[in-house]
């Protein structure tokens, strides 16, 4: 067993707060194999989200102190004496929390670890590392929120974003109409090359009119709406009867409590789901994960990485929240 260093380099959380500068850069004591499941991963890239400024702002329940992070791709560094699955060496790909450290801790528990090929490149292990989180929420979302149909009109908000960039891929694949809509003419071109029928820009144009033009009256049959707070009402107008609502994030802020019998004007269904609810068996994770990685593989999904150093995550997290990317940041976790 190869001796790992005494500390780890990691982004911390000590306590909550709007700003960035709530997290440290700072060094930990490395973990330790502790229980004969326990699988130590030095890790070379790990992937951005949203999630983590709704950890930062306290927004989702957090434990502190706690380090950032949520996807990352590496090599195994150390295995308990009962870990049958995975050696010394094995490159890997896997959804944990701790991610943003070069050593991250997970078990043999944890179905949600991918084994790679050796021979693989690290460009490839890059895209690994990032597009778990991303692809298997629009991959499961498109299927198991609502089971998008050919034909049917699909609203994406965020459509240049992460997921966004996903799912206009994904539902275009199906051969459903997609109704992009993104802040800028640049985002709305991003999903327009990427197959998106129609777009609106909603911060010029009234997206439920527009909506309700191009579906002749009819409304969407569901809507994919990660903005939350903000577009909460023009999403619920937007829908047709018997549509789907799927709210799945608050990068506007969280969504008030709603009164329900709201929905039964149009027979609307009401889902807020998140992505390990419907990857929570072995099952569902293998099916899903070949899916994402087939289609990127043979280039049927495509991917914006931007990498960035492990140390300028503060920078990538407030373009992030403040509207000014596109596409997927990885972070290069420092060897
Ligand atoms: P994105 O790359 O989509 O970035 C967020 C985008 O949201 C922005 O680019 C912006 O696009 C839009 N936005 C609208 N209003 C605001 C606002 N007030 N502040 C910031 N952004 C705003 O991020 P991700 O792909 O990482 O995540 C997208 C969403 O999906 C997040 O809300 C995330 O929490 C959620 N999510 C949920 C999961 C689940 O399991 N439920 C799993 C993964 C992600 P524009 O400028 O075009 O409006």
């Amino acid at each position: 067993m190869t001796s790992l260093p005494k500390k780890n380099q990691v982004i911390l959380l000590e306590q909550t707060g709007e700003s960035v500068d709530v997290l440290k850069f700072t060094e930990v004591d490395t973990p330790e194999i502790t229980s004969p499941h326990d699988i130590i991963v030095k890790n070379k890239f790990a992937g951005v989200n949203f999630i983590e400024a709704y950890f930062r702002k306290g927004i989702y329940p957090v434990e502190l102190p706690s380090v950032l992070g949520r996807e990352a791709s590496g090599v195994v560094a150390a295995v308990g004496t009962e870990v049958k699955n995975f050696k010394v060496g094995d490159k890997v790909a896997y959804l944990s929390g701790a991610t943003f450290a070069q050593y991250s801790k997970i078990n043999d528990s944890n179905h949600r670890v991918l084994k790679l090929p050796e021979s693989l490149s690290d460009d490839s292990l890059k895209i690994y590392g990032s597009a778990l989180v991303q692809g298997l929420t629009a991959i499961t979302f498109i299927s198991e929120a609502h089971n998008v149909q050919k034909g049917e009109y699909v609203l994406v908000w965020a459509a240049a974003g992460g997921v966004g960039r996903f799912l206009v891929q994904l539902i275009k694949e199906r051969g459903a109409h997609v109704i992009a809509v993104a802040s800028s003419a640049e985002k709305l071109q991003i999903a327009k090359d990427l197959g998106a029928e129609y777009t609106i820009n909603y911060t010029n144009e009234d997206v439920a009119a527009k909506v309700n033009e191009i579906t002749k009256g009819e409304g969407v049959a569901a809507v994919l709406d990660s903005v939350g707070k903000d577009t909460f009402e023009t999403s619920l107008a937007s829908l047709g009867r018997k549509g789907t609502f799927i709210s799945y994030g608050n990068s506007s802020g969280t969504v008030p409590p709603l009164a329900i019998n709201r929905l039964s004007a149009k027979n609307i269904t009401i889902s807020r789901p998140q992505v390990f609810g419907y990857t929570a068996t072995p099952a569902e994770w293998e099916k899903y994960t070949r899916e994402l990685f087939s289609k990127i593989e043979t280039g049927a999904l495509k991917i914006e990485l931007h990498s960035a150093p492990f140390s300028d995550y503060k920078k990538v997290a407030t373009d992030l929240e403040s509207r000014k990317t596109t596409g997927k940041y990885v972070l290069e976790i420092p060897q």
